[in-house]
């Protein structure tokens, strides 16, 4: 037998088992595990004003109903932090329990002061070490910041930034390496400055009294290859519980390919334990995208589940309407909107496993590999699609209601396999 055609050995298995992961010290942000070996969790940002209580509200529950498990929100101005507490309430109110995190550059040790509430109603804080504060202001409001961390006993993220990276460091270390006897690139030396602000913060930080329990670091630049060399390096400088992301990833496929390129990379060697897909929302497009890339990102790599995934076929020449597409595209929508109700009453469904296929080349096959597949039929096939669940084939829908029968089947699917009284 050629050799290409041998069934897979166990060894081979083996390899699609679970992924490494580094294991980084636990903290524990409003409830929500980040790190220790803890599935890597999902966080998003608002874009609305946070002083406007009523549309932040809104977009927060928005995003948590899309599955963020962590949301963060700018807190840039007084009302923006007189505001925190009142979306908190909105928030319990509406059942919508998502941990909120606060945003501080410049100025929030005195957004902390002016506003206990704030700081109350918060579950982390997120400090910009590149612009905590500038000149000898600097490590006092650094300092300002972790006392109320401490004193309100919330976990912090130290982000450095690209964007906002500590001049004076990057100074300094610009100039020790003109003394080296093979100075690096500059590009060498900015991401070791970055890297050097993240953790020389997160030390001060638990010298001051914050335990390294409390700290998850970040280092984001909007490079793929930098970024992957920045956490590579991070990773292995220290056990800090790490958040992923790249930086101004860019709007539409861009945004996507580039932060999905980059952190797919970095997931598959073990590092990070919470990821944000920082995309610019094309107009009129929902900011719960970002939460969905995240989820799909985690799902495709087989890192965690969140929702039926389907399978569907690019579609080719043998397929000459767009019936094919509109009922990928209904079937996807019809389980990313069941799967709030599933989540509860059919745990499990978020493993489900749907393909949609476009002709008899490969649309028997595709489906026999799936929990339930349909495979279409192609230009100049018989009006006929077989269905095949579990591998077996157990119907052939015919006619106008092809699309709505499919769905049917799914859901009475979901039902018998993890519905209440399901064995599975
Ligand atoms: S399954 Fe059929 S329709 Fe789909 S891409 Fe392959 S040949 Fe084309």
């Amino acid at each position: 037998m050629n050799a290409a055609l041998q069934p897979p050995s166990p060894a081979d298995e083996d390899r699609f088992g679970p992924l490494p992961r580094r294991m980084t010290r636990e903290v524990v942000i409003g409830g929500v595990h980040v790190g220790g070996g803890a599935p890597v969790v999902v966080q998003s940002m608002t874009n609305t004003d946070t002083a406007d209580v009523a549309s932040t509200t809104k977009q927060v529950a928005e995003l948590w109903r899309a599955g963020s498990e962590l949301v963060r929100v700018t807190v840039n101005t007084p009302e923006a932090a007189a505001a925190v507490p009142r979306i908190r309430e909105r928030l319990d109110m509406m059942g919508v329990g998502v941990p909120l995190i606060g945003d501080f550059h410049y100025n929030g040790h005195q957004l902390l002061a002016g506003e206990p509430a704030c700081a109350e109603a918060l579950a982390k804080y997120r400090i910009n070490p590149g612009n905590v504060g500038f000149g000898k202001k600097k490590d006092t409001q650094f300092a300002q910041l972790i006392e109320f961390a401490i004193r309100y006993g919330k976990p912090v993220r130290i982000g450095a930034n690209w964007g906002s990276l500590d001049q004076s460091l990057a100074a300094t270390l610009m100039d020790e390496n003109a003394q080296r006897a093979n100075p690096w690139d500059a590009g060498h030396v900015l991401r070791e400055a970055l890297i050097r602000s993240a953790l020389d913060s997160a030390v001060r930080a638990e010298e001051l009294g914050l335990p390294r329990e409390r700290i998850v670091l970040s280092a984001k630049v909007s490079g793929v290859q930098e970024l992957i060399a920045v956490y590579r390096e991070l990773a292995t400088r220290g056990d800090y519980a790490l958040h992923l992301g790249l930086t101004e990833a860019g709007i539409g496929s861009k945004g996507i390919v580039a932060s999905s390129a980059a952190l797919g990379v970095l997931l598959q060697e073990g590092i990070g334990d919470t990821i944000r897909i920082s995309l610019t929302p094309e107009p009129g497009q929902s900011r719960t995208n970002e939460v969905i890339v995240a989820q799909e990102l985690l799902q495709t790599m087989g890192l965690r589940a969140f929702t039926p995934m389907v399978t569907a076929c690019p579609g080719c020449g043998r397929t000459t309407s767009t019936f094919f597409q509109e009922l990928a595209q209904k079937v996807q929508a019809h389980v990313r909107d069941k799967m709030p109700e599933w989540k509860i009453t059919h745990p499990g469904a978020e493993n489900l496993t749907l393909a949609v296929m476009g002709c008899v080349v490969n649309g028997p096959g595709e489906s026999r590999h799936a929990n339930i597949g349909i495979s279409l039929p192609g230009t100049g096939e018989a009006p006929s699609a077989p269905v095949f669940e579990d591998g077996e084939k157990t119907v052939t829908l015919r006619g106008d209601r092809i699309a709505d029968d499919f769905v049917e089947l799914i859901d009475r699917y979901v039902e018998r396999r993890y519905g209440a009284n399901s064995t599975a």
